[in-house]
């Protein structure tokens, strides 16, 4: 069985034609995963008994003729910081290391309900902080392309997986282009949806007011149905939107002709690769030849975005890193005897050096004296990163970008040198402060055969015309 071809309606129809058996394609995927994921490292927990059950439940409806649901018998990963009932969710880092959860993240509780098999939980970085998947507790993850090269990160696991033909899709996180990021950098699509588009409950929080979960998948189409899935209002997130969800796939059906496309010039200035560049601004005129009106536009406060999305992601990681505390989840240490001492010793002893870096930021930028000066001040600025979009959608409809300044680095190329690792997002980071949904599709490769990601970004809850852009491209 050829694995990793398979796109979601052709596995749908298979089962519900009884060409294919979802027992039988599971159990493909899982001797692929056990034959080449040892060196990808994309997967830290494989879930195969219950994934096996799922799979002969989906075979039954199949044999009794019932109708399936959309998505019937998909072989899918889920990245480790969503809650698995059941299932050992680690958010990449030593502290969480023999966490089972009593409950499911929303996300994948209706994957599960469409269908969908979750084969197992993905590596990552740790608690979702990084662009490399090198900060996971538990080792990098290879890039299927080039095995001497990071997939991105911090979904890199989500990323490397469904390259590697080991998942037919997957979920990851964004907070600064974590789903985006690493997209490009394995050639596959990856959709961050608006702010409030898809729930966050059961989500291990990073930054409460920039995560996103979204889907990682080979076409845009399979990213479409993954989305209609997914999304919608959710009373257990009181920051889940109750806005009406279209069928993505439908809308893909729609035309570009005639959309304005804005092409800002901060995006293609210093910095980025040159190949890169020729990449997307190939893409463009691809774009331009279908009828759409391209259209330079400037987004100026662009060059503050890094700063700021440190300062408030920081900020929040701060707060909600605090309730690692040894006490409720997780690993404590065991050498403490006071109080005091366990919660420093577990914090000390299980988080790595980048979350610590990260809380200590964060902790300096709310401190009394420095609040003003640094985290209200970035939310002033983020305001004026939204609003440059704001202007920019009353004369365009899409703004099109590189996704990353390069391809994929090389394994410890950057792991030194945080600043120039916090780069790597330049592109990324401001649709999250902004709140809109983006999109990363791959639109050609280096000389040297890496894959290059063009994105697409959109107004909020806009992600119909995100994905029809992205398209467009793709096919
Ligand atoms: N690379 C960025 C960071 O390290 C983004 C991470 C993310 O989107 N989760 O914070």
């Amino acid at each position: 069985m050829d694995t990793p071809v398979l796109t979601i309606p052709a596995i749908v129809s298979a089962i519900g034609d009884r060409k294919l058996s979802a027992a039988e394609l599971v159990t493909a995927f899982y001797k692929k995963i056990k034959a080449e994921d040892g060196e990808i490292h994309a997967y830290l927990t494989l879930c195969e008994d219950r994934a096996l059950e799922q799979a002969r439940n989906i075979d039954a409806l199949a044999s009794r003729g019932d109708t399936l649901p959309p998505l019937a018998g998909v072989p899918m990963g889920i990245k480790d910081v969503m809650v698995t009932r059941g299932i050992r969710t680690t958010a990449g880092s030593r502290i969480l290391e023999n966490f089972v959860p009593p409950y499911t993240c929303t996300a994948v509780e209706r994957l599960e309900a469409a269908g969908a098999i979750v084969l197992g939980k993905l590596n990552c970085d740790e608690f979702a902080m990084g662009s490399s998947n090198e900060n996971s507790a538990y080792g990098s993850v290879r890039n299927p392309r080039d095995k001497s090269r990071v997939p991105g990160g911090s979904s890199g696991g989500s990323a490397a997986a469904v390259a590697a033909g080991t998942a037919v899709a997957t979920l990851g996180s964004d907070t600064g282009g974590s789903i985006r990021q690493p997209a490009s950098f394995c050639g596959v699509v990856g959709l961050m949806p608006t702010y409030g588009r898809v729930s966050r409950y059961g989500l291990i929080a990073f930054a409460s007011s920039l995560d996103h979960i979204g889907p990682l998948a080979r076409t845009v189409e399979d990213a479409a149905i993954l989305l209609s899935v997914i999304a919608g209002h959710d009373p257990m997130d009181s920051t889940s939107a109750n806005v009406p969800v279209p069928d993505y796939r439908t809308e893909l059906q729609k035309p570009v002709k005639g959309l304005r496309l804005g092409v800002p010039k901060e995006y293609f200035g210093e910095g980025l690769d040159s190949e890169v560049r020729s990449a997307v601004e190939a893409a463009i005129q691809k774009l331009a030849a279908q009828g759409t009106e391209i259209v330079p536009v400037s987004l100026p406060h662009t060059g503050y975005a890094i700063p700021t999305y440190y300062v408030i992601a920081t900020a929040e990681a701060s707060a909600n890193l605090a309730r690692y505390d040894g006490v409720r989840y997780g690993y404590r240490s065991k050498s403490a005897k006071t109080l005091a001492e366990m919660y420093r010793k577990t914090r000390d002893e299980a988080f790595g050096a980048e979350v610590k870096r990260r809380i200590i930021l964060g902790t300096y930028a709310l401190s009394s004296g420095y609040y003003d000066a640094y985290y209200l001040k970035a939310q002033k600025v983020r305001t004026l990163l939204a609003r440059d979009f704001q202007q920019a959608f009353t004369k365009v409809d899409a703004v099109i970008t590189p996704t990353a300044p390069t391809p994929a680095f090389k394994l410890g190329e950057k792991s030194a040198d945080p600043l120039a690792m916090y780069l790597a997002d330049v592109y990324t980071v401001t649709a999250d402060l902004a709140g809109i949904p983006g999109i990363s599709v791959p639109c050609g490769q280096s000389t040297g055969g890496l894959p290059i990601g063009l994105q697409v970004l959109g107004r909020h809850f806009d992600e119909s015309t995100v994905l029809r852009i992205a398209n467009s491209i793709f096919s």
